[in-house]
């Protein structure tokens, strides 16, 4: 697995990279599914241009919420949500899937394609912004090199083990260099090594330019990596470590 792709430092004197145009902006959000309970309580976060965050807690903290949240695969019940610039609660019936076209996810039910081959499955997003089919092949076949699976690309994704499906998911968010990639849990099946490359991938990502938040509860990950880490406890962010500064 390689991360050896052309780096595009963010240039922090971009407006996008000040705090108010950050791509990803979530203030006093709370969501609740159950009356009573709540799954993320008063959350105010702004991750910048370029920026990579980790986002962690122990299971039901309130980290998958937060995730869908920002994909508007959720609706708050409280506060605003702000992806790209755009309020999404504003959304008309067009605006969430352009708005999904510039965001990049892996979810833990990542689901692919059974009927169409890797290399089909990872150049879907592609097709959907009418990349031509030639440059469509060449980033295809990158972002597989990347996750060390470019020699299964012709294969049906059922004929990989769950571990090479959930790199095949990674391919596919990253291959269309989003402008935010959001990530729950994305090593969750991998071993060590692996889950190093995964990441050293996604934090590539964020060297080029992508806002990136990626949900684990894999400590060994956050120990070495020295990013700023967004920690969540009962739905809501206690004391933020490592801190860029955008603010939590
Ligand atoms: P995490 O990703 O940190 O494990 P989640 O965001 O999945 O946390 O869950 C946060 C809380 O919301 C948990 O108490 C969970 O049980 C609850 N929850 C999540 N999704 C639903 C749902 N669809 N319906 C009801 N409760 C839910």
């Amino acid at each position: 697995m390689t991360a050896d792709v052309k780096v595009r430092k963010p240039d922090p004197s971009s407006p996008a990279m000040r705090t108010g145009d950050a791509p990803v902006r979530m203030y006093g959000v709370s969501k609740s599914y159950l009356p009573g309970t709540w799954a993320l309580q008063n959350v105010s976060l702004e991750v910048g241009r370029g920026e990579f965050v980790f986002l962690t807690g122990a299971s039901g903290a309130g980290k998958t919420t937060l995730l869908k949240l920002l994909f508007a695969a959720e609706r708050p019940d409280e506060g605003q949500i702000l992806v790209l610039g755009r309020n999404i609660a504003r959304l008309g019936g067009g605006g969430v899937p352009a708005l999904r076209r510039r965001v990049g996810v892996v979810f833990q039910d990542f689901k692919l394609l059974t009927r169409r081959t890797v290399e089909e499955n990872v150049g879907v997003a592609l097709d959907v912004v009418g990349c031509p089919r030639r440059e469509t092949r060449s980033r295809v076949f990158n972002a597989l090199r990347q996750v060390g699976l470019h020699d299964r690309r012709k294969h049906p994704p059922l004929a990989l083990s769950g571990g090479e499906q959930q790199r095949v998911a990674v391919a596919r968010a990253l291959v269309g260099e989003p402008e935010i990639l959001l990530a729950d849990e994305p090593t969750g099946n991998l071993d060590s090594q692996l889950s190093t490359g995964i990441i050293d991938l996604m934090m590539a990502a964020a060297d080029r330019g992508t806002a990136v938040i990626v949900a684990t509860h894999d400590r060994s990950l956050l120990a070495r990596s020295g990013r700023r880490i967004l920690h969540l406890e009962n739905g809501r962010i206690v004391e933020p470590v490592g801190d860029s500064g955008a603010g939590a």
